[in-house]
C-alpha cells in the first residue's frame, strides 16, 4: 500500500475515532420545531438554531412555495447575470432597515459571507484581530485574506488594546473579527470597548450577529442594537439560517461598503443567487419578526424559566460552577472529555432529549450545549434537567 496516495484517509478516521471525535449525520424526518422525529423517535429538541420556531411556520412555507410557483426552484445565474430578481432587493433592504444600516447584501450563506468579506477588505499588508472563540468561518475568513492574524484570548479587551498598541502601526488596514453572541459559549462580545478600540487604532470591526439576529435588540435587530451602537460604523455579518428559519447569509453596513463587495466580493460575485424558495421565506420570516415581537420575548422568558430551574438545581454537575451567564438562549453544561460528553448525550437521548455533544475541534472543552427555542415549554426545561441528574 506503500504507492496508494489515499492510504492516509484510513488513518486519519482512526485517529478520529480513538479520540471519540467521530461525526455522523443523524436524521430528522418531521417538521423542525421544538419537538423532533429523530430516527424513529420523538425528542425534545435542544439542538436546534430556529429560535423563533419559524422553520416550520406555515407563513414561511407557504411563501417560499409561492415564489417556486412564481420564479422556479433555481435562480439560474450569478446576481450580476440572470440570478437577481425583485425579492432579493426587497430582502436585502428588509434586512438593512433590520440592522438600521444603509444597506446590506445577501450571500448563499453566512460562512461564504464571512470568507468572501473578510478576505476582500484585508490583504497582505493588513492585520486582523481574531477572538480565539470565533466561528470557523471568521477563522478561515482571515486566513484567505493573507494578512496578518493576531488571536486575542476571549473576550480580552486589555490583551487585545496591547496587541493593537504593538501592532496597528505596521500595518495598513485593521479588522477586529468577533462572534456578537458567542455560538458554542453562549456569552457576548464586548461590543461597546471593542467599538472604543477601533476608533482609538483607526481599525475596522466586523461583528458576526449569526445568532443574534431576531433574538437580541429590543426589534430583534441583534447585538448591536441590544448594546445601543446602532449606527456606529462597522460592518455587520449574519445568517438566514438560524433565527430567520431559511438559508442564506448577509452582511450589513454603508452604502459605499456593500457597493465595494458587489463589486470585489468572490463568494457573490461568482456563485449563483439564493433560490426564491430561500429568498421568499427569509423575507416572511422578517416580516413576521416586526410584527410579532412576542416570539422573542417568549424565547427570553423561556432562557429566565430554565434559569430559575438550573439555579434552584443544586445536584447538577459542579456545584457553584456557573454554568451560564444566561446572555443568549445558549447555555452549555461542561464535561470532563469527550467519551464523558458522548456518554451524557446519548444518555439524555434515551430519556427523549436531543442536546448533543460537542466537542473539539469544534471547542477546546467538551460540553453539552443547548439552544432554546421560543416553543420551548416549561415541562421540557423540567424534563431535561431530569435527564440531567439521572444522567
Ligand atoms: C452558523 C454560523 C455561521 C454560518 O452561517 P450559515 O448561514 O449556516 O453558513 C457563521 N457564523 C456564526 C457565528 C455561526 O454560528
Amino acid at each position: 500500500m506503500q504507492n496508494n496516495p489515499y492510504s492516509w484517509i484510513e488513518s486519519s478516521l482512526s485517529t478520529i475515532h480513538k479520540a471519540n471525535w467521530y461525526r455522523s449525520v443523524k436524521t430528522v424526518e418531521s417538521l423542525p420545531g421544538a419537538i423532533i422525529k429523530l430516527e424513529g423517535k420523538r425528542l425534545i429538541n435542544f439542538a436546534s438554531n430556529d429560535y423563533l420556531g419559524l422553520a416550520g411556520d406555515e407563513r414561511l412555507i407557504a411563501a417560499a412555495i409561492e415564489a417556486t410557483k412564481e420564479f422556479g426552484t433555481g435562480s439560474t445565474g450569478s446576481r450580476l447575470l440572470t440570478g437577481h430578481r425583485e425579492i432579493h432587493q426587497e430582502l436585502e433592504q428588509e434586512i438593512a432597515k433590520l440592522k438600521q444600516t444603509e444597506a446590506a447584501l445577501v450571500f448563499s450563506s453566512g460562512y461564504l459571507a464571512n470568507i468572501g468579506v473578510i478576505s476582500s477588505v484585508i490583504n497582505q499588508r493588513d492585520l486582523i484581530l481574531s477572538d480565539e472563540y470565533n466561528h470557523s468561518s471568521l477563522k478561515n475568513g482571515a486566513i484567505l485574506s493573507g494578512g496578518k492574524i493576531v488571536e486575542y484570548s476571549h473576550n480580552n479587551i486589555e490583551y487585545l488594546k496591547n496587541k493593537l498598541e504593538q501592532e496597528r502601526e505596521n500595518y495598513r488596514r485593521s479588522l477586529i473579527i468577533t462572534d456578537s453572541v458567542f455560538s458554542m459559549d453562549g456569552d457576548l462580545c464586548k461590543l461597546p470597548l471593542l467599538l472604543d478600540l477601533a476608533e482609538k487604532y483607526n481599525s475596522m470591526l466586523l461583528v458576526d450577529e449569526a445568532h443574534a439576529t431576531g433574538v437580541l435588540g429590543i426589534n430583534g435587530g441583534g447585538c448591536v442594537e441590544h448594546f445601543n451602537c446602532t449606527g456606529k460604523q462597522l460592518i455587520q455579518i449574519g445568517t438566514l439560517s438560524k433565527a430567520l428559519g431559511s438559508l442564506g447569509g448577509y452582511v450589513a453596513g454603508s452604502k459605499n461598503l456593500i457597493e465595494f463587495f458587489r463589486n470585489r466580493t468572490p463568494t457573490w460575485i461568482y456563485t449563483t443567487g439564493l433560490t426564491p424558495a430561500d429568498t421568499a421565506a427569509a423575507l416572511t420570516a422578517i416580516k413576521i419578526i416586526k410584527k410579532e415581537p412576542e416570539r422573542r420575548l417568549k424565547l427570553w422568558q423561556n432562557v429566565e424559566i430554565i434559569r430559575n430551574l438550573l439555579e434552584t438545581e443544586d445536584r447538577l454537575f459542579d456545584r457553584g460552577k456557573k454554568i451560564s451567564n444566561y446572555e443568549s438562549p445558549i447555555i452549555c453544561f461542561p464535561l470532563k472529555n469527550s467519551a464523558e460528553a458522548l456518554k451524557v448525550g446519548e444518555k439524555l437521548k434515551q430519556a427523549g432529549i436531543f442536546a448533543p455533544a460537542i466537542r473539539p475541534p469544534t471547542v477546546n472543552t467538551s460540553r453539552i450545549r443547548i439552544s432554546l427555542m421560543s416553543t420551548h415549554e416549561k415541562s421540557h426545561f423540567q424534563q431535561l434537567i431530569a435527564a440531567l441528574i439521572n444522567g
